[in-house]
């Protein structure tokens, strides 16, 4: 089997969604970029005397989204000119849309209740045979189809990209029980061939395989830093960053690039799926990220994590 994509829906325009939009513009693909319906205007609509119905609030969600990935730096985009194939919406008046494409990521909000209505809702619009995947950082890809039919199950897969998208080459595709074993190998092909990754396969384990040992990573540095005492978020990140020949990848740096809400979510689906108790005392939430998500200190997305954004 080799699978030709043109056309792709991605479902979340958050931090992920929009940049795994822009590598898909990047080779060529047309992308449909969707979010949710806002629920409030903004101070500058209201000002303009939009209402809550007017097209421009609801997709402002994907088209903010697409305005912000020209200002990233490094810029997602590989050309400005590319996001012309991104077509930004919102879900609920986009869905007979999804009957369109050869390619759905869902790439929302790492809960598995949302993916799980979410992956409902796809089923029904898709036509028979579309892909469909999901970009979850380790919740369970058969726990999230579980309540779909047997045909959508074979076409359903985790592709999991990692952040930032355009610049990180590995990829983790993760099988479901029942997923197509030749669609996982035609789509190992594409995504190496077509999107230029380096992809691992993984098994449908809490985080799958690079999550498991960065989460456990994190979460064993921030214990080390409190017992030794004194550690502070600046030496660690000297450490294991620039003078590891690392630039980008400093522990806490990157953990506001990743967002501390997303990371959260991430290790207590380790600390809700393990039974042994010295895992479980690792992946239990430390007080500092618990803390720092209720105060919406998230990292770069609100401006302030370890670090306040430049
Ligand atoms: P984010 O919070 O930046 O964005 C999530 C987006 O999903 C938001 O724009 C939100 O409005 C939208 N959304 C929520 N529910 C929706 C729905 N029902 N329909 C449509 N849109 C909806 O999150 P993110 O960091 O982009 O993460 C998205 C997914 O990618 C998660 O599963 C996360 O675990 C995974 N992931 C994140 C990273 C990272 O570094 N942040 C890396 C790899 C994987």
């Amino acid at each position: 089997m080799n699978l030709s994509i043109r056309k792709a829906a991605v479902i979340g325009s958050g931090i992920m969604g929009s940049q795994i939009a822009a590598h898909l513009a990047g080779v060529g693909i047309k992308t449909l970029l969707l979010d949710i319906v806002p629920k409030t205007l903004t101070e500058e609509e209201a000002g303009r005397g939009l209402t809550l119905a007017d097209p421009a609030v609801r997709n402002r969600l994907a088209a903010s989204a697409i305005k912000r990935l020209t200002k990233i730096k490094p810029a997602p985009l590989y050309d400005e000119a590319f996001a012309e194939r991104i077509t930004p919406g919102n879900l609920e008046d986009h869905l007979a849309s999804l009957g369109e494409v050869d390619w759905v990521i869902e790439v929302v909000v790492e809960n598995l209740e949302v993916k799980k209505n979410l992956l409902k809702q796809i089923e029904q619009h898709r036509k028979p045979g579309t892909i469909v995947s999901s970009n979850t950082s380790g919740i369970s890809i058969n726990a999230m189809a579980a309540d779909c039919g047997e045909e959508f199950k074979k076409h359903f897969l985790g592709t999991h990209f990692f952040n930032p998208p355009r610049y990180m080459k590995l990829l983790e595709i993760i099988p479901g029980e029942k997923t197509d074993s030749e669609l996982v190998r035609a789509m190992k092909a594409f995504c190496e061939k077509v999107l230029g990754k380096g992809v691992v396969l993984a098994k449908d384990t809490p985080n799958f395989i690079a999550n498991r040992i960065g989460t456990y990573g994190l979460l064993v540095t921030l214990q080390e830093m409190q017992k030794n005492g004194g550690y502070t978020v600046e030496e660690v990140d000297a450490v294991t960053g620039p003078a590891m020949g690392r630039p980008k990848s400093a522990t806490f740096r990157t953990l506001d690039l990743v967002g501390l809400d997303t990371f959260v979510h991430v290790a207590d689906n380790v600390f809700q799926n393990v039974t042994d108790e010295q895992e479980k005392a690792v992946f239990d939430t430390p007080d500092v990220l618990k803390k720092m998500t209720e105060l919406k200190w998230l990292g770069e997305k609100t401006g302030r994590g370890f670090y306040l954004k430049q």
